[in-house]
């Protein structure tokens, strides 16, 4: 199927045609059709999918077709929903490619950052809104965003905004939002509480499901290098300079050894950046352009930092450590496989690691084929001691509370003055919760 066999008008195909698209994903091609027709949906489907675009055209459709006189009222009559800013980001920005020869508005709001620009582009009047719930609560509160008029609405990474404690703050968007709106919900899994939260949101929804997570994996090429710890930087030195890399996203356990990493490549003459929970909003997105506009080769992350975000066409992906939850690797290793494109992903596996091979292997039911040659063989196959293999289990545990806790983290609390609501209230939500037994601050 082609973009072409999908009724859709001339100023997104011209768009589409100029971003390279010519087949609509399996999500757009099932999406597309329904939401232009007026109805609910409800999609289960993670990043990497298409998913924006399966939304971002026909919303564009749906404005561009009102009337000339509702269109030019600039009433914001979409509100899309998202739990972090750099999908925020990323959504405004597929806005902004898809919908540039339609003269519709859009504005992205998120917390971290000074409210002045954001609050004078609401001024000017906007057809879409994409917003993160904790700064979209605090200018509703100031009055400076009215969605009396949202006729669209998107609620996207559901089952994210539950991880991250937003869900309240999304019900009370929801409960500010008119009854009569076509809703878009759209979340990568669909626990109990998801599913409770979508049936209260949509009507007679058309429901699309696309490859769960462990189906990612197929596309990818995966090489598992066994090392000693103490030889991963020559190795990654020893790659970087010898195969074809031309985009290379690293990542790190922790934002120190993040920064080690960067700090280690720069010195090799490298260009690198590390973006982790540490680093501005506008450090973070300045490192993420560079990497995107190919100023640098290489990117250093941590999970919590490379969460959401959408990078095309990524060669690699470098395990520099092995991740203790399995999923996690699963994720990161999509990020070379998007779309249509296929990558490589490289791990660095040393002996303390092997137990979480084993469960990634049960995970995407394949064995990583092993590189065997290489100038660095394992020399220390010290088995795990019992105490360690405890230590890892109790590591499972804390990574969970880790990904609630540095996802507020991460929210921008560090930004002066500009908390919003949400991660207030996430953080109380934090110290409600079993006291940590990690340090937040590590990653
Ligand atoms: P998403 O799942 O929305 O994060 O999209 C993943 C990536 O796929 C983004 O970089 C999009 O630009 C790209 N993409 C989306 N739809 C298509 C398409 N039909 N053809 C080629 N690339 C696409």
């Amino acid at each position: 199927m082609t973009f072409d066999e999908l009724n859709l008008i001339d100023p997104i195909l011209k768009a589409l045609k100029e971003e390279g698209y010519t087949n609509p994903t399996p999500i757009q091609a099932q999406a597309i059709p329904s939401l232009l027709q007026g109805k609910d949906l409800l999609g289960c489907a993670q990043t990497g999918t298409g998913k924006t675009a399966a939304f971002a055209i026909p919303i564009i459709q749906l404005l561009y077709n009102q009337r000339e006189q509702e269109r030019k009222r600039k009433l914001t009559s979409t509100l899309i929903l998202t739990p972090t800013r750099e999908l925020a980001i990323q959504i405004g920005d597929s806005f902004e490619a898809y919908g540039r020869y339609t003269g519709l508005k859009h504005t992205v709001i998120f917390g971290g950052v000074s409210q002045h620009g954001q609050t004078n582009a609401l001024k000017h009047g906007i057809d879409i809104l994409i917003a993160t719930p904790g700064r979209l609560l605090d200018l509703m509160q100031q009055g400076f965003v009215d969605l009396n008029h949202v006729k669209l609405f998107v609620l996207d990474e559901a089952d994210r905004m539950l991880d991250m404690g937003f869900v309240h703050d999304v019900k009370k968007v929801l409960s500010k939002l008119p009854k009569q709106k076509q809703s878009l919900f759209f979340s990568a899994t669909m626990p109990p509480e998801i599913v409770k939260l979508a049936n209260t949101i949509l009507h007679n929804p058309v429901k699309v499901q696309v490859a769960p997570v462990s189906s990612t994996a197929e596309k990818v090429t995966q090489q598992l290098y066994y090392i000693d710890k103490t030889n991963k930087k020559s190795l990654l030195i020893d790659l970087l300079k010898k195969k074809d890399m031309h985009s290379v996203l690293i990542f790190a356990r922790t934002k120190h050894g993040a920064d080690r990493i960067a700090k280690d490549l720069t010195k090799q003459g490298f260009k690198t950046a590390a973006i982790h929970g540490d680093k501005s909003q506008n450090a973070r997105q300045n490192a993420l352009n560079d990497f995107k506009n190919g100023v640098i080769k290489t990117l250093v992350a941590t999970d919590i930092a490379a969460r959401g975000i959408d990078i095309d066409n990524l060669s690699h992906v470098i395990n520099y450590e092995i991740p203790n939850q399995p999923e996690t690797y699963v994720h990161r290793i999509g990020r070379t496989g998007r779309a249509a494109a296929s990558g490589i992903a490289i791990s660095f596996c040393d002996a303390e690691e092997r137990e979480y091979i084993r469960d990634i292997e049960k995970l995407i039911g394949q064995k990583i084929p092993v590189i065997e040659s290489h100038p660095y063989p394992m020399q220390d196959f010290t088995p795990v001691p019992k105490s360690t293999n405890d230590r890892r289990h109790q590591k499972k545990g804390e990574h969970q509370t880790q990904s609630k806790a540095t996802s507020n983290n991460n929210s921008g609390r560090k930004f002066k003055g500009e908390a919003p609501r949400s991660e207030n209230r996430a953080q109380g939500h934090k110290k409600l919760s079993s006291k940590p037994k990690f340090n937040s601050n590590k990653y």
